[in-house]
């Protein structure tokens, strides 16, 4: 945990989400500016900056969190329809907030190539 990361507060509950799903190791919650019909940011609670940070112990955690996002994506009605897991790394790819997230968007036709 990180004393001055929003996402880090987020987690601790001392600020405010919807949450839509959490356990010991991840927390998942609406983001307040959706992109799509659905859109729930995955977390993992210990705090890891960006992608780039993701080796060995951790590498495992984010491999789990995979299987908690097919999960949601399920409970939000949106597995069948299909939906997209994105992970910005870096400012290039306009990460805003510096601990590893994954968006997972759905509810919507998306296009590609993002933007
Ligand atoms: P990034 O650009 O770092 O990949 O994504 C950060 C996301 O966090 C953005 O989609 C933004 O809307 C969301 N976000 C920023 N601040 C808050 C907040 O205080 N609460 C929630 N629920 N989402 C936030
Ligand atoms: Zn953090």
């Amino acid at each position: 945990m990180s004393d001055d990361c929003l996402f880090c507060k987020i987690i601790r509950k001392e600020i405010p989400s919807d949450v839509v799903y959490e356990d010991e190791d991840f927390f998942a919650f609406r983001d307040i500016k959706p992109q799509a019909p659905v859109h729930v940011l995955f977390v993992p609670k210990a705090h890891i900056d960006t992608l780039n940070a993701v080796e060995g112990k951790n590498a495992i955690l984010v491999g789990k969190m995979f299987e908690k996002i097919k999960e949601v994506a399920s409970s939000e009605g949106i597995a069948e329809e299909g939906y997209r897991v994105v992970a910005n790394c870096g400012s290039s790819a306009g990460q805003e907030v510096l601990h590893l997230h994954f968006h997972l968007l759905g509810g919507r036709n998306l296009k590609w190539p993002p933007g």
